[in-house]
């Protein structure tokens, strides 16, 4: 299939990604609305990638060795113990995954995108429609853009899925996570009270208490070092003053004083002395909320838009599969694009290929979110046997992200 219009709105991951997928697939042109006019690399913390599923990415091209990571090899899981700096060692499971800064993750996307595809920056999509030989995308400017695909790469709170599916609505989960980063040669202030005691590079530390955990791992700096982040999931103090029923996050610096001495509650008392001292590093304009939504679209595919990454499926962030669901989408799309005698012929394809990943990585989510925040066990009692036994219990052999279907064969026909 050569030439044709494909017009993607949102420019994160998924945008991108979706952006040279569809040039790979064939179309002539392609233009990327994205709704925020400055840097998107500005903003972002860290996220996490399998090793398996950056060696498929690479594959198929659209990972490279370039993008700055680091390698994860465990995942050690603590629980406070008096005042034992790091608490008592809960036991730990594997963790073959990099680490990556989301804002140069996100930059080296963009820089992969051909320079033929426009990237229209300050553009915010109003809306998209479907019809018989094509979709468009209306602006916020007034204007309207005709194209033989629609991408919608737009986020979990999606304009485009609201076009196609107006009932589908995240649901607030029922607990929040506080997120922060911060360079790691900040962890000199705590070398009082572990002395020598900074933990492995490549641990993971799982610091779970009583309705909850923080995860806490070190990622890529900007330009060089390292930075340490964390994310702490529980639910919101009482008397809150949180909208919730409609989906929101609270940028740095938004939080009120309710939310800041929950946040001092918790990592006072309930976290291992180290690691609440740690999440206390974090400068104010450092730390932000995203209270936990989740949801996925019916299809992946309404007529001739597409949905992909977040706006198709938001799954919790305890399954570390956000970006790999979004590369993937991107990698689905492309083989359904070259596989398609015509455009008509792509949105079946691409939704047969990725509409039961993203129910299966929403509905992990749920199961990891109920065993570790909403019905954590009495972390005092477990030892390595019910850890793994806890984690065998969610069925989590996805977590991470799913591979893609056995008999699919991805871009470049190599699996
Ligand atoms: C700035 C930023 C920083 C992030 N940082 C992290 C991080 O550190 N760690 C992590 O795990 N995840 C992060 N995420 C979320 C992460 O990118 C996603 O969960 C996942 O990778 C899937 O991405 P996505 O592209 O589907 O959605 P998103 O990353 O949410 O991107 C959606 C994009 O669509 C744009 N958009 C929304 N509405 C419109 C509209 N009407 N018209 C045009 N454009 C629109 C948004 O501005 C945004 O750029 C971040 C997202 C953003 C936008």
């Amino acid at each position: 299939m050569h030439g044709g219009k494909v017009a993607v709105v949102g420019g994160s991951i998924a945008g991108c990604a979706a952006a040279l997928a569809a040039h790979r697939g064939g179309a002539a042109e392609v233009t990327v609305y994205e709704r925020a006019a400055e840097d998107l690399a500005e903003r972002g913390v860290g996220l996490g990638m399998r090793n398996a599923h950056y060696a498929e990415l690479a594959d198929a091209g659209y990972m490279d060795a370039g993008m700055p990571w680091l390698q994860l090899s465990r995942r050690r899981w603590y629980t406070r113990d008096g005042a034992a700096p790091f608490g008592r060692l809960v036991g730990e499971l594997a963790l073959p995954f990099r680490t990556y800064n989301w804002g140069p993750l996100w930059r080296a996307l963009r820089d992969r995108m051909p320079a033929t595809t426009a990237f229209h920056g300050g553009s915010a999509v109003r809306t998209a429609e479907t019809s018989a030989d094509g979709a468009a995308v209306r602006l916020d400017d007034g204007t309207t853009h005709h194209a033989d695909l629609v991408v919608g790469a737009d986020g979990y709170r999606s304009v485009v899925r609201g076009a196609a599916f107006p009932d589908v609505q995240p649901a607030y989960a029922g607990y929040l996570a506080w997120r922060g980063a911060f360079p790691a040669e900040r962890l000199a202030a705590l070398d009082g009270i572990a002395p020598g005691g900074r933990w492995p590079a490549d641990d993971a530390v799982f610091a779970v208490f009583p309705g909850g955990h923080a995860v806490i791992y070190r990622i890529p700096g900007e330009a060089s070092g390292h930075r340490v982040n964390w994310a702490l999931y529980t639910v919101p103090p009482q008397g809150a003053d949180l909208a919730l029923d409609t989906p929101t996050s609270l940028p740095p610096g938004s939080l009120d004083d309710i939310l800041h001495a929950h946040f001092a509650q918790i990592t006072g008392d309930l976290l291992p002395p180290y690691w609440g001292e740690l999440a206390r590093l974090t400068l104010p304009g450092e730390l932000f909320i995203q209270p936990m939504y989740d949801f996925t679209a019916p299809r992946y595919a309404a007529g001739r838009v597409l949905l992909a990454g977040d706006a198709a499926t938001v799954a919790r962030p305890h399954t570390g599969s956000g970006a790999v669901k979004a590369l993937q989408d991107a990698t689905a799309l492309e083989a359904a694009c070259t596989a398609a005698g015509s455009w008509a012929d792509v949105p079946a394809a691409y939704d047969a290929a990725r509409g039961a990943a993203g129910r299966s990585m929403m509905e992990l989510g749920r199961r990891l979110g109920d065993a570790l925040v909403l019905r954590s066990p009495d972390w005092r009692t477990v030892r390595q046997a019910d850890l793994d036994a806890l984690w065998a219990g969610t069925n989590a052999g996805a977590f991470g992200g799913r591979t893609p279907d056995a008999g699919k064969t991805p871009p470049g026909g190599r699996r």
